[in-house]
């Protein structure tokens, strides 16, 4: 009964997180009735992302700026930023836990973004890579002088199985290994604290 496109359509969308087959059908009618410039504009502002590079060191995006002088590799404006203390890491699950952590402004470390972590109490493999990456970081530009590790993962149950495996992981480069301190109700998410009880969560890190 659906015609082709929006099919496609909502096959598509509905595999997004937060989109199920009923919202995305709604969005597809919607998006037609705007018209066909309104549609290439939303499709131009999709392929945009395409451009966006992921930062070697951090795996946050990055928008490549013209004017750069070939400063340094392909990092983002975090790790690139002299001012930031390269001893303190923060491990992250997305990259919008980033964009939380650095809204509080209480935070002058870097990050490692790991991705999705899975509910089965194991790390896959670009996870594995992201922590290997982050381990010969350690060893090779810092000569293993790192001060803390944040696990900055949600303090729900497979946030708390997966932080111990991201810490036995890493055990071996620091002495002080942190999470979060509770304040973020357990079992919430770091993405919809506010930035009052993320401050406090991560000033009371233990
Ligand atoms: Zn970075």
């Amino acid at each position: 009964m659906l015609p082709e496109p929006i099919k496609k359509f909502v096959e598509a969308f509905a595999a997004l997180p937060s989109i199920g087959p009923r919202q995305a059908t709604r969005l597809a009618f919607y998006i037609k009735n705007l018209g066909d410039a309104a549609i290439k504009e939303l499709s131009q502002t999709v392929d945009n992302l395409s451009r966006l590079k992921i930062c070697s060191r951090c795996f946050f995006p990055y928008e490549i700026v013209k004017k750069s002088e070939n400063t340094n590799e392909a990092l983002c404006y975090i790790c690139s930023d002299p001012n930031r203390r390269h001893d303190i890491i923060a491990i992250v699950e997305k990259e919008t836990d980033l964009i939380s952590l650095e809204k509080t402004k209480k935070f002058n470390g870097r990050y490692l973004i790991l991705g999705d972590l899975k509910k089965n109490g194991t790390l896959d493999r670009v996870q594995k890579l992201r922590l290997n990456n982050l381990k010969s970081f350690i060893k090779q530009e810092l000569k293993n002088a790192v001060t803390e590790i944040i696990i900055a993962v949600n303090p729900t149950t497979y946030g708390d199985i997966n932080a111990n495996l991201i810490a036995q992981e890493l055990k071996d480069l620091t002495t002080k290994i942190t999470r979060l301190g509770r304040g973020i109700p357990t079992g919430g998410e770091i993405e919809f604290a506010d930035e009052d009880t993320l401050s406090s969560a991560l000033q009371n890190r233990s």
